[in-house]
């Protein structure tokens, strides 16, 4: 499927975090690091960077997009729902870390299916959810708000299980199989065997999203390939890639019987530098055979996290006896020094991970980190680029293939209210959050309605409040929907 390829820097670093490129894929603009879908900070911008937009300033996404031509939309991930790249689709605060605004975002902003992690941010925090596989998953909210309740109010079913997604057959759902993230394609027969796979959620969302006569946009994301490359970990990285893989391919054999929808897969940039070769081996590089490269991965059972998991203690003796059993491989003493010497100012499963990648195979690392060069474009279709693209432009590529507009979405959905009237108060001491007093009318921030005259009114997209990287309100900015400025009568 490869076709072109593409670039990956953000708007202040060549080498970008998740946040920021899944911004530049959802809405078609460079931002800064842990900024989703608003505007960069003028502060630190690459040289020779130009901001598309004001900043802090909320961009539509390709999600968004969809929605406002009628299409069902649907976010599937394996991290929690709130992670970067999939809250880059349906929410727009200035930093990744505000799971629980992003949650309250994504909840309100109508996502017709949702799978994959992060229940707790659903719950407050002194509330708990009792499971249908007999799990407790306890609250993290601040705000007191229930969104599981707002959800089946809303219409939702909700589960929590694969056997329980499995049962749904149409409407909109929400299926979160973890208070956090879920666990490593690998690892889930040990540690969560009531986990769906990634392919088994993408077939579902796919089957109840494709029942829209008007079409359907679903964000996908094999979110734990990124993890594998940070904890440097050969088996966990290849196993999350092809559980990534079979998931590709459930779409692909959708979109080749349908005819009339395309896949874009690409990642959002390259973790830990894997490479084929490394300084270390002993061989010469000419001589690397095929069993040189697969051979020590083909014992391994879990990732390096399952391996430190399983240990029945923190001794080295726990530590050998894990590793043979999960990895196939004996320690020697010489190793086992080497993965302690490395844990002291890293976790032991990065070090455990790094140190058998280096002494038993072939796979090379450069960082713990990102890196910055360009990345692979997996495409079919007319419209696939042969070339190098910038990742913004993945998300004009996406909404010329269904035919929105994310310009005309922006200014349709994301108005900033002191463009129109100096005339209203932003009431923070609110228990359930800031809420917006104009015009005689109520505007509860990370919400889709309106309360006037004791009437809740629906709006088409959510309130957003900018807070614009300091602590002083008065620089504080509010941005509703047109719709909110016709009913408030200040359009
Ligand atoms: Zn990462």
């Amino acid at each position: 499927m490869q076709t072109g390829t593409v670039k990956v820097h953000m708007a202040n670093s060549i080498i970008p975090g998740s946040a920021a490129a899944a911004t530049a894929f959802a809405t078609g603009h460079k931002t800064t690091a842990r900024f989703l879908s608003v505007g960069p900070r003028k502060e630190d911008l690459l040289t020779g960077t130009n901001p598309t937009v004001a900043p802090y300033a909320p961009v539509a996404s390709i999600l968004e997009a969809a929605q406002r031509a009628g299409k069902a939309t649907g976010i599937v991930a394996t991290s929690r729902v709130t992670h970067a790249t999939p809250a880059a689709f349906a929410s727009h605060v200035q930093d990744r870390g505000m799971d629980n605004d992003i949650m309250e975002q994504m909840v309100y902003n109508n996502v017709d299916v949702v799978f994959g992690g992060g229940a707790r941010h659903l719950i407050p925090v002194g509330e708990s959810y009792t499971t249908s596989f007999g799990s407790i998953w306890h609250g993290k909210r601040s705000d007191g708000e229930n969104l599981m309740a707002v959800l089946k109010e809303r219409g939702y079913q909700f589960v929590d299980s694969r056997t329980e997604m499995e049962s749904i057959t149409s409407g909109k759902v929400w299926g979160l199989f973890d208070d956090s993230h879920m666990q490593p394609d690998m690892d889930r027969q040990y540690f969560a065997e009531h986990e769906p796979s990634l392919a088994e959620m993408v077939d579902k969302a796919i089957k109840i999203l494709s029942q829209d006569p008007d079409g359907f946009l679903l964000m996908v994301e094999g979110s734990q390939v990124d993890w594998a490359g940070h904890n440097n970990d050969a088996i966990y990285m290849v196993r999350d890639f092809i559980a990534f893989d079979d998931a590709v391919k459930v779409a692909n054999d959708f979109a080749e019987d349908d005819g009339r929808t395309i896949v874009m897969a690409y990642p959002d940039h390259n973790t830990g530098g894997m490479k084929i070769g490394h300084y270390d081996t002993a061989m010469g590089y000419t001589e690397t055979r095929v069993e040189d490269l697969v051979n020590p991965l083909n014992g391994m059972k879990t990732t390096a996290n399952g391996v430190v998991a399983m240990m029945v203690d923190n001794s080295d003796e726990a530590l050998r006896a894990s590793v043979l059993e999960n990895w196939g491989i004996s320690l020697s003493d010489e190793d086992l020094l080497e993965i302690r010497t490395y844990a002291r100012s890293r976790s032991l499963s990065y070090a455990l991970a790094h140190i058998v990648s280096k002494n038993y195979t072939v796979i090379g690392w450069t960082t713990h980190g990102h890196t910055g060069e360009t990345v692979p474009l997996w495409m079919g279709g007319k419209r696939a680029p042969e070339h190098v693209i910038d990742n913004t432009e993945l998300a004009q590529i996406a909404a010329a293939s269904i035919d929105v507009d994310l310009k005309k979405t922006t200014r349709r959905l994301y108005v900033d209210l002191s463009d129109r009237t100096k005339n209203y108060t932003i009431d923070y001491n609110d228990a359930s959050g800031p809420v917006i007093k104009v015009a005689g009318a109520i505007l509860p921030v990370n919400k889709d309605y309106m309360i006037k005259a004791g009437r809740t009114i629906r709006l088409p997209g959510i309130t957003v409040l900018a807070t614009c990287g300091d602590d002083n309100p008065a620089n504080d900015k509010v941005y509703v929907s047109r719709r909110a400025l016709k009913k408030l009568g200040l359009r």
